[in-house]
């Protein structure tokens, strides 16, 4: 039965059959190709099959029969548009066969150049093009490609035969090659694929042409394609298209060649057209970084004067019609400019920023598009660290500064080495002479990349930047030689596993460890931050556990504390003494003379924090952790504490012993805390409110919120609200004044979730305790998770961690109840979270539209929460997101 579904869709100069709305079928690059061609720029004429049945491909193993006849429907008019005919001995019809899926992925999947050459249509390329180097140099390209890509062998075959050969010639550059070495070259790639795959090389166009397609389909499912979709969360059943395109050539002369630009710099955000470009040559040149491509604004002065001016109107024109930077590959026959793509460009996070809040002034976008431009998550690069310009550092060599950021780490030249150390923590810096796409899993696991070849759009360059990764690229001085495991620089070696730095903001190379500074954000950040700030409705608290983190808090534009975990304060120095007196403590008494020694600490701590946050509400969380955490453990520890506290060793072994727990995360910590020992609430709510008082003592304004931690039924809730409400009247009648103060819970329990009516009845807010709330409702210890997690993640059990990505459905249908639940009973409870999750942008959009009051997470995290807030709130009134939409 025939099939309703379209499968084929044509575009060519002043038309086309898709768009880009409409990039699910016709992939990012097939969807730019038809806009571009809508738009009447110079595209050469093409068609692209569906990403539809990229996966019913791969599935069933076969095309469907009527795919066939419709794509070579659609073939005969690109003939016709091209005025040539594929197979043709005279005037032979050339088609590149391109990936490209609804994201974009660069350099993960397969494309194919110069398909359609074979003995018979080489003569007719030379007799059109009287030149004969161009022909072979073309075919020789086309038959490597199709080793590699449809019979799987790789580039290093053909690579090597090719370095052979020029050195044979004593050429560096493969253009310097006489067409008589193309010609065999073509001969001896043909008997590698003949011999390696023992498959005659196809001479037949048609059949050439559908190895490819279903090749290009196939390469949907290689490793670093599937490791690319990993690192960013882009499903896996999506597809690609695959686009047919007819050939135009960089590579016959000296007025040819082939280029990369974009419309602003994607390092900086500066509105200046940059790029790559390359005389006579093809694109995977500039890319693959094989030869070192020549800066975009060379072409501007000269001969080829005509085409940057061409190209720099149709950039203009590209990025006013898109309203974002375009990252556009081109090529240039005889002069003649060709558009072959077009795509919203990746960014850094400094780039995206200034180039949305730039677009705002240019009137070219609202400042509501700039918010929702800019993905939250990026904002972190802002403040990544850079080399302290004051350090003097000793620099080995310089390359370009191809992604911002600096860091510091072993140098590690193979990426499954790469990978395997940095999963045991240590700091590696990826060095190789360049990048492919087979290292991508290395430049993951990487702090930083370094090259040796390759320009600032060569692979690792595109790919770190999207990662916001420090990467220099094309440090030309460095020569490297993996196998050896060293490179040499400027007369030094660097062997494997030696320390340097690596300064992606000014292309410099370190050697040893250099200090490393945050910088300064710039003023377009803070316009963003405010327009963001004036849409947004959740408000943004910072976790802070110290009077510095308070402060530095502040400073990120922190709304109050949302978490102060009060046991952090335990650990410094002499507290621990002190602390650990408390918890063997073997009767009341010796708990309250210990608690005495803690009051005065701890008040001294909240009076800090309270002072730093003026005006702001500040949630304190009562002793939350299971005591053994504070044990002594080794011998002279014990010791000292049986000294101090004028007990015998063995004695207080035994009562270290009797406190070990089997199943601490579910023991005895939390409110059951409280509940033992209702004296260390006591203590702890006493140190609260005096601080309080001091501080408003001194006119300052102090917000209280004292938090329960760990409660699952309302009668603990109960009782510690109680004395914490008790301790607050006595202080306030003892001091002479009273503050305001709210006295609320944790929800990190199912059963609070469950009851949270009850809950709501004596708490005046309720704060999400998301980490163990995590941890409960999976029924699994986050400390022993490790083990299994990533691999949930990996084979796709799980989309994503549930600690770092709230779960949604799951915990996200109790954090859903439970504030229906409580707002039923207190219409005007409070309502937050503080875990991890705060900071994380498709969670806290989870918050903003449950109704939550605030987030709170860590102060590094405030801009990236307060951006993704302010994205959930115009997300709700359905303020399209353009950027998703353009391609
Ligand atoms: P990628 O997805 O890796 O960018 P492309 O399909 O864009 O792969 O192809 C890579 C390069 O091949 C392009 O940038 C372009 O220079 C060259 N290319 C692709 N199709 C053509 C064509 N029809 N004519 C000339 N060059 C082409
Ligand atoms: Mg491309
Ligand atoms: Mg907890």
């Amino acid at each position: 039965m025939p099939s309703l579904e379209r499968y084929v869709y044509s575009f060519g100069p002043g038309r086309a059959d898709g768009s880009a709305a409409m990039r699910d079928v016709l992939g990012g690059k097939g969807a730019g190709l038809a806009e571009m061609a809508n738009l009447g720029l110079p595209v050469p004429p093409g068609f692209t099959i569906s990403a539809k049945l990229c996966i019913r491909y791969l599935e069933e193993g076969i095309l469907p029969d009527d795919l066939r006849e419709e794509a070579h429907r659609h073939l005969k008019q690109l003939e016709q548009a091209a005025g040539k005919k594929l197979g043709d001995a005279k005037n032979p019809l050339l088609v590149s066969v391109r990936s490209g899926a609804a994201v974009s992925m660069p350099g993960m999947m397969e494309t194919i150049l110069n398909l359609g050459l074979n003995d018979e249509t080489v003569q007719g390329l030379i007799a059109g093009s009287e030149n004969p180097r161009f022909a072979y140099d073309s075919y020789r390209r086309f038959v490597q490609m199709y080793g590699d890509v449809v019979f799987d062998l790789g580039k290093a075959p053909f690579e090597e035969v090719l370095a052979a050969v020029k050195q044979r010639r004593k050429v560096k550059r493969d253009i310097d090659l006489p067409a008589e070495d193309l010609a065999a070259l073509v001969e001896e790639f043909k008997a590698i694929i003949q011999a390696k795959a023992s498959v005659t090389f196809p001479d037949d166009p048609i059949e050439q042409l559908w190895g490819a397609i279903e090749a290009v389909f196939k390469s949907w499912r290689t490793r670093r394609a599937a490791d690319y979709r990993r690192v960013h969360s882009i499903p896996d059943d999506m597809g690609t298209a695959v686009n047919v395109v007819a050939m135009v050539y960089g590579n016959m002369g000296d007025d040819c060649g082939t280029g990369v630009a974009f419309t602003r710099d994607t390092r900086t955000g500066e509105a200046v057209l940059n790029g790559d470009f390359l005389t006579n040559a093809q694109g995977e040149d500039v890319v693959s970084g094989a030869r070192t491509p020549e800066p975009l604004a060379k072409l501007k002065r000269g001969r080829l004067a005509k085409v940057y001016r061409e190209l720099e109107r149709i950039a203009h024109k590209l990025e006013r019609h898109f309203k974002d930077v375009q990252d556009i590959e081109f090529t240039f026959e005889h002069g003649k400019l060709y558009m072959l793509q077009t795509r919203r460009a990746q960014r850094t996070g400094l780039a995206a920023v200034r180039s949305a809040v730039e677009m705002v002034d240019e009137g070219l976008i609202s400042p509501e598009e700039a918010v929702q431009r800019v993905p939250p998550q990026d904002l972190d690069q802002l403040l990544h660290p850079m080399v302290d310009p004051r350090a003097a550092v000793t620099v080995i060599a310089k390359g370009l500064p191809a992604s911002p950021g600096a860091a510091t780490g072993e140098v590690i030249f193979d990426a499954d080495e790469a990978e395997a150390l940095a999963k045991k923590g240590r700091a590696i810096i990826l060095v190789r002479p360049e990048t492919s796409p087979d290292d991508f899993h290395g430049i993951v696991a990487a702090k930083a990349v370094l090259t040796a070849r390759g320009g600032m759009t060569s692979h690792a360059a595109v790919v770190a930047r999207g990662m916001g990764k420090t990467c220099v690229v094309g440090a030309t001085a460095l020569d490297v030689d993996p196998q050896a495991g060293r490179f040499r620089a400027n007369g030094r070696v660097v062997k494997r596993g030696q320390v340097i730095t690596v300064d992606g903001t000014s292309g410099r190379v370190i050697l040893g460890e250099a200090k490393l500074v945050l910088p300064k954000v710039g003023t377009q950040y803070a316009k963003l931050m405010m327009w963001a700030d004036g849409r947004r409705r959740l408000r943004v608290r910072a976790n802070a556990d110290t009077p510095q983190d308070a402060r530095r808090a502040r400073e990120f534009g922190a709304e109050g504390i949302g978490l102060c975990r009060t046991e952090h304060m335990f650990f410094e120095g002499e507290r621990i003494n002190a602390m650990r007196e408390m918890i063997v403590a073997p009767d009341e008494s010796g708990r309250r003379r210990a608690l005495a020694k803690l009051l005065p600490m701890q008040r001294a701590d909240f009076e800090g924090i309270f002072d730093a946050m003026a005006g702001f509400p500040v949630t304190i969380r009562l002793l939350d952790p299971p005591l053994h955490e504070f044990l002594p453990h080794t011998n002279e520890e014990i010791a000292a504490l049986a000294k101090a506290m004028q007990t015998p060793v063995p004695k207080l072994k035994r009562l270290v012993a009797s406190l070990v727990e089997a199943n601490p995360m579910l023991g005895h910590r939390g409110c059951r805390l409280g509940i033992t020992y209702p004296e260390i609430t006591e203590m702890q709510a006493r140190a609260i409110f005096l601080a309080a008082c001091k501080v408003a003592g001194r006119g300052r304004k102090v917000i209280v919120e004292v938090m329960i931690p760990l409660v699952a039924h309302v009668e603990e809730l109960r009782r510690q609200a109680d004395i914490v409400r008790r301790v607050a009247q006595e202080v306030f009648h003892e001091e002479g004044r009273a503050v305001p103060y709210l006295v609320g819970t944790m929800i990190e329990l199912p059963r609070a979730a469950l009851t949270a009516d009850e809950l709501a009845r004596l708490a005046e807010f309720f704060s999400f305790g998301t980490n163990d709330l995590t941890q409960t409702t999976f029924g699994l210890s986050r400390d022993d998770a490790g083990r299994f997690l990533p691999l949930y993640v990996e084979s796709g059990i799980l989309d994503d961690d549930p600690f770092q990505v709230l779960d949604q459905e799951g915990v996200g249908k109790l954090i859903e109840m439970a504030v229906r639940l409580g707002r039923g009973v207190r219409p005007d409870l409070k309502v937050g979270i503080c875990g991890e999750h705060g900071g994380e942008p498709s969670s806290v959009k989870f918050c903003h539209r449950v109704g939550m009051n605030y987030v709170s997470c860590s102060p590094f995290r405030v801009s990236i929460a307060r951006l993704a807030a302010a994205q959930a709130a115009l997300e709700e009134q359905g303020v399209i997101n353009r950027t998703k939409a353009t391609v």
